[in-house]
């Protein structure tokens, strides 16, 4: 492999390092869809290739299905490929998991399925070491960015060398940390695609996919028997001969957390157990631990994978003996009373106060308000669900994931599943009420890369199986809520270039849908005209879609007429824009009746004149 660029120390995103990592380890493709927390690994890979020069192809995929495919495609080529997500995207991706699981790999292979304990921006607070048992997929996972660099060079060996699947699942505090990395030689990749036909392995028949399982779980046993897979990740601290009353077990981001808590408060002897592979998982070394302990602390974000394995272990306490929440990331404020409260049960010492309390008190004191998350001032998104909610308010609404979900605080969301589901649940509302002969109005929304991502199949079978259903696709023109990646509808590729536009209207005609409207959700009375006629068209045809177009303000700024707002005598204080609009812009005026507008906040959209009831919002 030539060197392209000389090593050094860096501080770095752990997205960064991880994008950093792939290229270290000759990643020649790099296949995702954005999604918090892994949204800038791509971006970050593009960069480095970019600046380096490096012959390396990245893509933003329209799903994260596809993305695993496609570099699961390149994989078997010979190629190293990989393809990076959220957790959530993992599930997307899951069908071609599992399956490629068992007919393995050619090329290293590595999916990075980010996690997202908490959740802080996501549907659930699944855990991917648990996705990775399922699949019988071996897995890594970092406790910093810096392990993340080293811990994929080991995922691309050890695909290359067992030919599978490897798992990386950095959490968010991995993510998103910043550490001082020392960074080894980039690497341009020589290898030529090269795909061998087998086509009794890549298309293996069911009887065939026996023999590939048995091949799995032999694979897996031959892992197990190799330490130097999990050299350096999987440390078992106590020597030999030695025996403790309390131990703990920890991986990822809180192995660091509890070590950390540990040391600063001076009981740094106590052991922590290090399981950085946990699939397959270590059953000697932690069996051997626990025989060296009286009793033991599993900590381990987000699931209780650690905990189950050794359930069966006298002295094993954790998430299901109640000593963690079964909920929520562990935070080192939460991790310190859990911490001490176990070494006060396990050796009747707990550990010392963290904080004074005048001070702890003071901080509680200075803690911000809780505010509920809203759309930005001038969202069109909010001009869209206000137009909605008026035109039906006896609707039920489907929505979907994305920043429109907060459309919830506007009345017109009532339920969000997953990616998708806004279309298909739709359809789904209607067949239940048709079935009782008590049609109701559905009315569904979904974001246009969300839609890109997975709304046509929903569309297509609500046509199918002739729903009745208004969709609304709010298309912004950009995935907002994961960082402004460009969609298939902008015809921008991940690095800049230029690629195939595919407009929402085409794809929505070829769902099988008669009635496409498009009109901007800032111009009301229009917007409100067009959802009479889709409604209409609704009666007549099923399903009609009008696409509220309007780009993002936060990444189009530069595109907003802005106009100056007035609120005048006329305002009643009747507080409908604050409380039913909900534009951040607007605040009550202490001891008045009336609202005034924050020019600090305030966008100068225009919307809400139109939302008034007493006309009292001018644009001047
Ligand atoms: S500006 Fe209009 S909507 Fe807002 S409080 Fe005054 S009267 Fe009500
Ligand atoms: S013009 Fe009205 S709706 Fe637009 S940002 Fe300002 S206050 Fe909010």
């Amino acid at each position: 492999m030539p060197n392209v660029e000389s090593p050094g120390r860096r501080v770095m995103l752990g997205n960064e390092a991880m994008a950093r990592g792939l290229l270290e380890a000759g990643c020649q493709v790099l296949c995702s869809y954005p999604g918090t927390p892994s949204s800038e690994i791509l971006p970050a890979f593009v960069q480095l290739k970019r600046e380096h020069d490096i012959d390396a192809y990245a893509e933003w995929s329209v799903n994260e299905k596809v993305a695993f495919d496609n570099a699961y495609a390149a994989a078997l080529t010979g190629k190293r490929a990989a393809c990076c997500m959220k957790q959530v995207g993992l599930n997307v991706a899951c069908d071609s998991l599992m399956s490629a699981a068992y007919l393995g790999c050619v090329g290293g292979f590595v999916v990075i399925s980010c996690d997202d304990p908490g959740p802080h921006s996501s549907q659930t607070e699944q855990d991917t070491r648990l996705m990775s048992l399922f699949a019988k997929a071996p897995a890594f996972d970092p406790s910093t960015p810096e392990e993340a660099i080293r811990m994929i060079a080991r995922a691309f060996e050890l695909s290359e060398a067992k030919r599978l699947p490897v798992i990386v699942r950095p959490a968010i505090r991995v993510c998103h940390a910043k550490q001082d990395i020392v960074q080894t030689r980039l690497a341009s990749q020589p290898r030529k695609a090269d795909f061998q036909k087998d086509p009794r392995r890549w298309a293996a028949t069911p009887k065939f996919r026996y023999v590939l399982h048995e091949e799995l779980n032999r694979k897996l046993a031959q892992i197990v028997s190799e330490p130097k897979w999990a050299d350096g990740f999987n440390v078992q601290p106590i020597p030999d001969g030695e025996h403790r009353r309390a131990g703990i077990i920890a991986g990822g981001v809180p192995f660091v957390a509890v070590r950390d808590i540990l040391d600063d408060a001076g009981v740094g002897s106590v052991p922590v157990m290090k399981v950085g592979m946990p699939n397959p998982y270590p059953r000697a070394l932690l069996s051997d631990f626990c025989e060296r302990c009286d009793k033991v602390l599993v900590v381990e974000e987000t699931g209780a994978f650690l905990e189950l394995i050794l359930e069966s272990k006298p002295g094993v306490c954790g998430r299901n003996t109640g000593h963690i929440p079964q909920e929520g990331e562990l935070v080192p404020e939460l991790l310190y009373g859990i911490l001490s409260r176990f070494l006060d049960e396990a050796l009747g010492q707990p550990l010392p106060r963290a904080m004074d309390p005048s001070l702890e008190k003071l901080l509680e004191e200075v803690k911000p308000a809780p505010r509920r998350p809203t759309l930005c001032p001038g969202c069109p998104h909010r001009a869209a669900f206000f137009a909605i909610r008026r035109r039906f308010p006896k609707a039920v609404f489907t929505s979907d994931i994305g920043c429109y979900t907060l459309g919830l605080n506007l009345g017109a969301v009532d339920t969000v599943l997953d990616m998708g589901a806004g279309v298909t649940m739709a359809s789904g509302f209607y067949q239940a009420y048709h079935q009782d002969g008590n049609d109701r109005p559905i009315v569904a929304t979904i974001g246009d890369s969300t839609f890109y991502h997975s709304g046509t199949a929903g569309l297509m079978n609500a046509v199918y199986n002739r729903a009745r259903m208004l969709l609304v696709i709010l298309d912004n023109k950009i995935t907002a809520m994961t960082g402004m990646q460009p969609t298939p509808g902008l015809g921008i590729r991940a690095d800049g270039g230029v690629g195939g536009r595919i407009p929402l209207e085409r794809v929505v005609r070829g769902c099988g849908v008669d009635t496409v409207l498009t009109h901007d959700p800032y111009d009301v009375p229009g917007f409100s005209a067009a959802l009479a006629q889709a409604e209409e068209a609704v009666e007549r045809e099923g399903v009609a879609v009008l696409i509220s177009e309007h780009p993002c303000i936060i990444a189009y700024r530069d595109q907003l007429e802005s106009k100056r707002m007035n609120i005048t005598d006329a305002c009643d204080g009747c507080l409908l824009c604050v409380k039913r609009f909900e534009c951040p812009a607007f605040e009550p005026i202490p001891g008045e009746k009336k609202v005034r507008i924050r020019e600090t906040l305030c966008v100068g959209c225009g919307v809400c004149v139109h939302i008034c009831p007493t006309g009292a919002i001018e644009a001047a």
